[in-house]
């Protein structure tokens, strides 16, 4: 892959933060076209080949080959001269990094359910940024929130959420703290009275947990029977809503048991609540049709630290003198998610996550990328004679959790296949300890070649383990 050699490179933005071509004793000098050309002194042993490289190393993004590799310019040059060399010095000229942890990294493919796989885009730009965060000198960590620069920050983030979800005026977004599970407890003591009542569709582990939770403010309506295992989702028809809860729970997708809702539930004017930790994100979705939607960030749009929670305007405000400040949606709204220290490197990473979104096309080329990626591997699994199967069904497979056994539950060649995946670097596909078998999760950063790879090593682990 183009981004795994040792060397990255941008154009610097205010010749700052390069660490390669100072020690190398880049100058500005010019060739006869006018392109700017490193200062020869340390070419002078290079073959021909590589001294081409170099002229062009003024080149920002050219493409070219050097000895046998495919390299970004001028990284090429710095990749054949820095090795083994001292780094650290800055250089006013380009950005430049060794990466020689990243040089190092062995390839894997992470098909974790969360903390999830980033794209490596990001965590290149991040890199870059650590130590000097748009030209301020300083690490995003080590600036205050109530600064120009963070606060420009928390704004854009914001807004690029607004435009990737088409989030209605009256809808805040806020970035919270405590995960997921902070917002199972500020849900009901922000929108359940004291005494109140609210309807949860438990199809999984977490919308049970965030139930449990919400048992300890007020009365919790069941609205399914009890289910054995979580593989299905009941007809629409059957579920038993009360009209006067204060709000409908659900979690749009189990992320344990690959229970995914492909519609909204129409809750007949009562405002519905949503869990999207594990599917946020990953299509477009109409903002309007919901009370309140939270995801935690660590699996589709960046990582752990910080929730977002976006909530209709007229459901702030009811909250329950108990609720603890740090999760009052009132006054995290007042405060524009600064009422005190914001998780903000997180923050930083998501709003790279969504800039990456919305150059990837948006919502909807996720929702596009989603789609196909899960068919793959749905398909291997039905063609597969028996041989892989599904525990869900249908009509609620999810497209980000993908669950499936392997020879009705064969525990030890469950066990060889998640072996021999680690040897062929895919990691974290065993499924959840509650329901064990194998979970391939493919989130936003999941790529189609990662998708194809498991699939060959799920056909070749089959014609080598299916009973002939
Ligand atoms: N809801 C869902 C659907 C999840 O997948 C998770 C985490 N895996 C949570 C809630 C809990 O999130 P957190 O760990 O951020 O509290």
């Amino acid at each position: 892959m183009q981004d795994e050699e040792n060397v990255f490179f941008t154009k610097s933005s205010g010749g700052k933060n390069c660490y390669v071509c100072h020690y190398l004793g880049v100058a500005d000098t010019k060739d006869k076209t006018g392109q700017r050309v490193p200062n020869m002194w340390p070419f002078q042993s290079m073959s021909s080949a590589l001294f081409a490289a170099v002229r062009l190393a003024a080149r920002p993004l050219a493409q070219l080959s050097a000895g046998g590799a495919t390299l970004q310019q001028p990284a090429a040059t710095h990749l054949q001269l820095t090795s083994g060399r001292r780094t650290g010095e800055q250089c006013s000229r380009w950005q430049c990094e060794r990466r020689s942890n990243m040089a190092t990294a062995k390839k894997v493919f992470n098909f974790g359910a969360g903390p999830a796989k980033l794209p490596r885009e990001i965590l290149l730009q991040a890199q870059r940024e650590l130590l000097d965060y748009d030209n301020t000198g300083m690490s995003i960590m080590e600036m205050s929130h109530r600064s120009a620069k963070y606060t420009e920050l928390n704004n854009r983030v914001q807004q690029d959420m607004r435009d990737l979800l088409k989030v209605p005026d009256n809808y805040k977004i806020l970035f919270l703290q405590g995960g997921a599970t902070g917002i199972f407890s500020a849900v009901p003591m922000n929108l359940m009275p004291a005494g109140g009542s609210a309807d949860y569709i438990v199809t999984g582990s977490w919308s049970s947990k965030a139930a449990k939770e919400a048992a300890k403010y007020g009365k919790v309506n069941m609205v399914l029977p009890k289910m054995d295992a979580y593989n299905d989702i009941p007809n629409e028809s059957t579920w038993k809503l009360s009209p006067d809860a204060s709000y409908v729970y659900y979690c749009a997708n189990e992320t344990i048991h690959g229970v995914e809702f492909r519609y909204i539930p129409d809750t007949k004017g009562v405002p519905l609540v949503c869990d999207m930790s594990s599917n946020f994100l990953s299509e477009e979705f109409d903002v309007s049709k919901f009370g309140v939607i939270f995801a935690c960030a660590q699996k589709n749009v960046g990582t752990s630290g910080v929730t977002v929670v976006i909530i209709h305007e007229d459901l702030i405000g009811k909250a329950q003198p108990i609720v603890p400040t740090i999760l009052d949606f009132k006054i995290n709204a007042q405060d524009n998610s600064v009422h005190n220290t914001p998780p903000m490197y997180p923050i930083y990473i998501m709003g790279l996550y969504l800039q990456w979104i919305k150059k990837q096309g948006g919502a909807a080329a996720m929702g596009q990328q989603a789609q196909q990626k899960s068919r793959r591997v749905y398909e291997v699994v039905n063609s597969s004679a028996g041989f892989y199967s599904l525990p869900v069904a249908e009509h609620c497979r999810s497209r980000m959790n993908v669950p499936f056994r392997i020879a009705g539950g064969d525990a030890a060649l469950e066990k060889k296949f998640l072996e021999g995946a680690e040897e062929r670097g895919m990691q974290q596909l065993k499924g959840h300890r509650s329901v064990g078998g194998i979970r391939a999760s493919l989130y936003n950063a999941i790529t189609m070649d990662e998708v194809e790879a498991l699939i060959k090593y799920m056909t070749d682990f089959q014609k080598e383990h299916a009973k002939k």
